[in-house]
């Protein structure tokens, strides 16, 4: 397994290849969490960016997968770069919402209440995002994108999953997409490792703290000492994808922790997250 690990590696990394430090140990145990269950899981340290461990890197590094919430990262960092919200901007969240004559909802029954945005990434208010984001200009969403590496061939490894990164012109797409729904956005869960160790090396703090608060009061219960968020993208009616992009531990970041399942939700991707990241302890 580990001979074909490496080999898939060198075919898709071919500029990074060195800097795998993968951990037998770990590795086994990962794969033995996983048995059965198809998806990915990838940690990765930081600081040395070594990969100690890829589950299934054929999907890790070279599918990308419609990431549900995790994209609310990318607008939420767009939000607070463009600076269109003025200070204590809030949304009451009733879980539904009519923009420009078309209904939307949450998918929280009874809705969130009132939350800033702090508040809708812990608890993945997808209706914030929808109102907050007819203030974002597409360029300053697309300059998100492109800083965590969304939808390039390059960043991080050459020839892994570019996935994709476009901001539709119709106005529902686009307001759906800036919550993580539709097809535009696309993710390997490497570009998802990626994407949280830049919200860890980036300037906004308040990013940082709602995905530690999503693990601690929101949707990522049950992945540990963590931050991160989940996402649950529906790509057919009742079939999910579930995903948790966190890092361990949650005030001392060491290593980025990516769970990617098919035929799950975010929530078991974060359950999942726990159980990786009390191996890792
Ligand atoms: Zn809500």
């Amino acid at each position: 397994m580990l001979r074909t690990l490496l080999l898939v590696l060198l075919i898709v990394a071919p500029a990074r290849a060195a800097e795998l430090d993968l951990d037998p140990r770990l590795q086994a145990r990962l794969e033995s969490l996983m048995a059965g269950r198809p998806g990915a899981v990838l940690v990765y340290r930081l600081g040395d960016g070594a990969v100690r461990a890829a589950v299934r890197p054929r999907v890790a590094f070279g599918q990308a997968h419609p990431p549900g919430s995790v994209a609310k990262i990318v607008t939420a960092s767009a939000l607070l770069e463009s600076r269109v919200l003025p200070a204590g901007f809030a949304v009451n969240c009733t879980n539904h919402v009519t923009i420009a004559g078309r209904g939307y909802t949450c998918g929280y029954p009874g809705g969130h209440g009132k939350v800033d945005l702090k508040g809708a990434l812990e608890r993945s208010c997808s209706i914030f995002f929808y109102v907050a984001g007819q203030r974002l200009a597409d360029p300053a969403w697309r300059r998100a994108a492109a800083s965590f590496g969304l939808g390039s061939a390059s960043a991080p490894y050459p020839g892994a999953a570019a996935g994709r990164a476009v901001l539709p012109t119709a106005r529902r797409a686009r307001t759906l997409a800036l919550a993580g729904e539709g097809g535009t956005v696309l993710l390997s869960p490497w570009q998802a490792a990626v994407l949280i160790e830049r919200v860890l090396e980036g300037r906004h703090g308040l990013l940082r703290e709602a995905l530690v608060g999503a693990v601690l009061r929101g949707t990522g219960k049950g992945a540990g000492d963590a931050g991160g968020k989940t996402g649950t993208a529906e790509i057919a009616p009742r079939r999910t994808l579930g995903w948790f992009a966190g890092w361990t531990p949650a005030r001392a970041p060491r290593y980025v922790v990516v769970v990617f399942l098919e035929s799950a939700s975010g929530h078991d991707a974060a359950l999942l997250a726990g159980r990786v990241i009390r191996v890792l302890k």
